[in-house]
């Protein structure tokens, strides 16, 4: 057993997983591994109490309209500890569906309004909606690439998404969008920024492919929950692989 160990909660893992988001759990785990760290997963789903004290991390996939609809439910028995989670910093990574139900609401590719949880500000419309004023009816799907803006790092991924995302109050977009359509098609923003929450539209995983972002995160993580040692300059050391 190593010294250091995070507690991860994959939040609805068992509906929530499109194209293998289970991914960025193992790319958190490899980076873990090269620096003497465990990271111990735990599937937290339907009826199942999520406590925002036991974690050090937490992953929130992706899924479809349908699967959404029954998380949505939920959802709302956890709203309470997952706000107080996000407000003490504490990290999660939201990828699509799961992105949407923590903003205000998300509507369903037939018209149907799903409410999330609100405990961030942005909300989600469909692809017809009055607002979508580029590519409207259609799916946002293929390659896309984006930059952040305050790192300068470039991330790579691949979005497939009908929902239309806009951003809200104290959130950042985690990239602009140099190649593909992001949030919404119009405005170049990409994913989100809150506290410590990474929220994106990339599936594939997310952090298999740009190992520079999975580094970033598992350091703040472990900054977090042991302040005393320099993670990110460990993490300097590890190569970053291209799975
Ligand atoms: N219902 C969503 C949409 O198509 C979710 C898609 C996803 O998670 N891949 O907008």
């Amino acid at each position: 057993m190593a010294d250091y160990t995070l507690e991860l909660a994959h939040l609805y893992g068992d509906l929530m997983n499109t194209y293998g988001d289970y991914g960025n759990i193992i790319a958190l785990r490899y980076y873990a591994k090269q620096i003497g760290v465990d990271v111990d997963d735990r599937l937290v789903s339907l009826n199942e109490d999520f406590d925002p004290k036991a974690y050090d991390f937490v992953l929130f996939g992706g899924g479809q309209d349908y699967e959404e609809t029954i998380v949505a439910n939920d959802l709302k028995a956890k709203a309470d500890g997952l706000k107080e989670y996000i407000e003490n910093d504490g990290p999660l990574l939201a990828v699509c569906g799961g992105f949407q139900l923590l903003g205000h609401y998300m509507e369903m590719a037939d018209g149907t309004k799903v409410d999330g949880i609100g405990v961030m500000d942005h909300y989600t419309t469909n692809m017809t909606d009055d607002q979508v004023k580029t590519l409207n009816g259609s799916r946002l799907t293929g390659n896309i690439v984006i930059k952040n803006n305050e790192t300068g790092e470039e991330y790579h991924g691949f979005e497939n998404h009908q929902g239309r995302t806009f951003l809200g109050k104290g959130e950042k977009a985690l990239g602009t969008v140099t190649t593909g359509q992001g949030n919404n098609g119009m405005d170049k923003t990409e994913g989100v920024i809150y506290h410590n929450v990474y929220g994106s539209y990339f599936h594939g995983p997310i952090f298999t492919r740009n190992g520079n972002l999975a580094k970033r995160v598992l350091a703040t993580a472990l900054s977090r929950k042991y302040p005393d040692i320099n993670w990110q300059a460990k993490l300097n050391q590890v190569p970053t692989e291209t799975f």
